[in-house]
């Protein structure tokens, strides 16, 4: 790296002074481009100048420098250079000359030495060789790089996740309702669906339960819909899966919860007396037995099949309310359908007449047909 040793003149020697006067300034140990120490030699090994001031006038043999810098090779050669060397100036120079311009990396850190002669016009000056010591320590310039690093990089992670963050913000803010109403909402009929109507029938009934409030749970299946898709095309089905959904909203308070559970079955959960529940269904069985929807000029008789609890039988558990008006509507459908039934309770399995309670109540079964005198295909 250095090749040669340098003359230098009595100007540059100022300039070396200032340079060093600056750094010490400037510098303290550890110093973050990487300098660990700068030394200036004289022949005899004494510290002419130092990047710590401490140094200076000691000897590279001083024990007080030797601690903190005997781990150097290269120093601890040309310390050793100058132990051996009687102190006479041609012998120190020639032990500087070993180490002149080399460049001595380790692991740790590397020294560089720079022998040099002052020429100046003042004969005590004149021809004083002089050693300058540069030790470099690469790890405090990559450490600091790495935190240099590192703090770029924090800086950046903090940057891009705020911006994700506010992104995400905006996004869930704009995209809420939709992603809302894509999860709540079934989008065929626009009633709630499944999963968030029992997510509500579960924090309905706890409250219930808490308020010690009747609630009724049923669940309706449209009696032969699969036949409605069959005759008139599954566009018709949807249809008439719309005009059921909105004749039983318009027969439900709307404090009452109504879903669609899925295909062709509803579910309704409502704050009821059991004793009040069969004339709330039989509202909504015979609301959809007179629909009759019109498709093409068709009309349809569309029919209910209710299969009906109530936690003053059978308690506030969901699953339990639910397998209870599920097993209800089989038997609802069994016993020929467009009709109530309710569950096996402590009053038993009843279908009761809605008009005079108590009674078993029976529903005819229309098939479905059209009204008009078109032949079906
Ligand atoms: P049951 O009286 O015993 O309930 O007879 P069903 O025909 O109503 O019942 P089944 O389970 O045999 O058929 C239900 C049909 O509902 C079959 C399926 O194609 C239809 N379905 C389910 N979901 C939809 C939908 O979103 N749109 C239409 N158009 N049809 C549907
Ligand atoms: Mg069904
Ligand atoms: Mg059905």
């Amino acid at each position: 790296m250095v090749s040669s040793q340098l003359e230098l003149g009595q100007s540059s020697k100022s300039h070396l002074d200032g340079f060093l006067a600056r750094y010490r300034l400037q510098h303290n140990e550890d110093m973050q481009d990487g300098i660990n120490y700068i030394l200036v030699l004289d022949a005899s090994g004494r510290i002419v100048m130092g990047s710590r001031r401490a140094w200076d006038g000691l000897s590279v043999v001083d024990p007080l420098l030797s601690r903190t810098e005997t781990n150097d090779e290269v120093f601890a050669q040309i310390r050793d250079c100058f132990a051996s060397s009687s102190v006479t100036s041609s012998q120190s120079l020639s032990c500087l000359r070993t180490h002149s311009g080399l460049y001595f990396p380790t692991a740790e850190s590397y020294t560089l030495g720079l022998p040099f002669r002052i020429s100046g016009r003042d004969r005590s000056e004149d021809n004083k060789a002089y050693l300058v010591l540069v030790n470099f320590d690469p790890s405090i310039a990559s450490g600091q790089l790495g935190w240099e690093l590192l703090s770029l990089l924090v800086i950046s992670i903090l940057y891009v996740t705020s911006v994700l963050g506010l992104l995400a913000l905006l996004l869930y803010r704009s995209l809420l309702p939709a992603v809302r109403s894509f999860a709540e909402v079934d989008d065929l009929t626009g009633l709630m669906n499944r999963r968030s109507c029992m997510d509500l029938a579960i924090r309905l009934l706890a409250q219930g339960e808490k308020d010690n409030l009747p609630y009724i749970l049923a669940i309706l299946d449209l009696d032969h819909f699969k036949a409605i898709n069959d005759t008139y095309g599954h566009q018709c089905g949807d249809f008439v899966l719309r005009e059921v959904s909105n004749a039983l909203t318009r027969s439900l308070h709307g404090t009452d919860l109504l879903a669609r559970l899925g295909g062709e079955e509803f579910i309704v959960m409502a704050q009821c007396s059991s004793a009040h529940a069969l004339l709330v269904m039989e509202r909504l069985r015979s609301e959809v037995e007179l629909l009759k929807p019109q498709w093409e000029g068709r009309t349809m008789n569309v029919t209910l099949s209710i299969g009906l609890t109530s936690t003053e039988q059978l308690g506030y558990n969901l699953n339990h309310l639910y397998a209870q008006a599920d097993a209800a509507l089989y038997r609802a459908k069994d016993q020929g359908r467009n009709r109530i039934c309710w569950s096996s309770s402590a009053e038993g399995d009843m279908m009761v007449d809605p008009w005079a309670p108590g009674r078993v109540w029976r529903s005819s079964f229309a098939p479905i047909e059209p009204l008009d005198s078109r032949t079906d295909p």
